[in-house]
């Protein structure tokens, strides 16, 4: 039905506004583009399951892929947050639901899958964008056992496992995409040094476990890729984007010598998760207005 919509319309070469046309060929015309347009976005008919993601980069994330197309459920910790993100996407026309989960939490992550496998059988992206850093960060070597255990639980050992338990309804319609939320600050540079040593260890660590899911699921069909965003004007990203040092970094080292949006980490998200990606897997890939990265 679409190719013989879209051979139709490329015959009539796309002309909607030629002079024999009456108004009402027309805005039947247009609305067949229209109809066409929408059955040819990126994730038409796939189905994104997303932690953290009521609001900033996790908000972004999940608000773009369902304008390509896609189905969102998304989740984080407190009810609130959850109900009006739904609001908000439900009010933009996207199609949307929801639920609490505490990423860190086993039986949050077991019921957010089951919600998305409830409603659609199977999904197609999976994106685990949560993460903590208590305290606001701090150098490596001033970390606190709770701290280092906090953060490799959520940030880390919570990715590895959604993933994990999520595998079984991925895959299934052949279009599986995972994607892990870094950071630049995961290729460790030095100017990450004195706010986020366990934090940036913990990011380093997703991008290795990007490597080595991408090698094990690869011959699955199952992609694995992973943003490392660079400093993003968030709640989140607020202590430091508002730090003076932070300030003199994003200007002395950052070639586009500006903070980046939310909305920036989407599209690449969208992209990793759509048949525009279909060759890459396995790779960590630095949104950080060109600030210089590696290990
Ligand atoms: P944000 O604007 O503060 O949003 C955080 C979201 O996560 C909220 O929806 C929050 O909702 C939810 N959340 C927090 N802890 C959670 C948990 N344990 N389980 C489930 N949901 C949780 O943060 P952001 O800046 O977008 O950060 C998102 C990701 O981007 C993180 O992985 C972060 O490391 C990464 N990142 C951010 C920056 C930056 O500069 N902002 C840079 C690089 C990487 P609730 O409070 O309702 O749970």
């Amino acid at each position: 039905m679409l190719l013989k919509t879209t051979v139709l319309l490329t015959r009539r070469g796309f002309a909607p506004f030629c002079g024999t046309s009456s108004a009402l060929q027309n805005a039947k015309q247009l609305s067949t583009y229209a109809e066409v347009a929408r059955q040819r976005r990126s994730l038409q008919g796939r189905v994104a399951v997303l932690t953290a993601s009521t609001e900033g980069i996790g908000f972004a994330m999940a608000q773009r892929m369902a304008l390509d197309g896609a189905h969102v459920v998304i989740s984080s910790r407190t009810q609130e947050n959850v109900d009006s993100a739904l609001d908000k996407l439900k009010s933009q026309g996207f199609s949307a639901s929801g639920m609490v989960c505490h990423a860190g939490v086993k039986e949050d992550r077991e019921k957010l899958i089951a919600k998305a496998v409830a409603e659609f059988g199977a999904f197609d992206i999976l994106v685990s964008n949560v993460a903590v850093n208590p305290g606001g960060g701090g150098r490596l070597m001033k970390c606190t056992e709770d701290v280092w255990d906090k953060i490799f639980s959520v940030n880390v050992k919570s990715s590895f496992f959604l993933a994990k338990e999520a595998l079984p309804y991925m895959g299934k319609r052949g279009k599986a995409s995972i994607i892990f939320n870094s950071s630049v600050v995961g290729f460790i540079p030095n100017y990450a040094i004195e706010f986020m040593g366990a934090y940036a260890l913990s990011k380093a660590a997703l991008m290795a476990l990007t490597k080595l899911m991408a090698l094990e699921l690869g011959p699955k069909g199952i992609r694995v890729n992973c943003i490392a965003p660079g400093l993003i004007e968030t709640r989140f990203g607020a202590p430091i984007s508002k730090d003076e040092r932070a300030q003199q970094i994003i200007k002395g080292l950052c070639p586009l010598e500006r903070t980046g949006t939310s909305e920036e980490m989407a599209g690449l998200a969208s992209f990793l998760a759509s048949d525009d990606s279909s060759y890459i897997t396995g790779a960590n890939i630095v949104a950080a207005g060109g600030l210089h990265s590696s290990l």
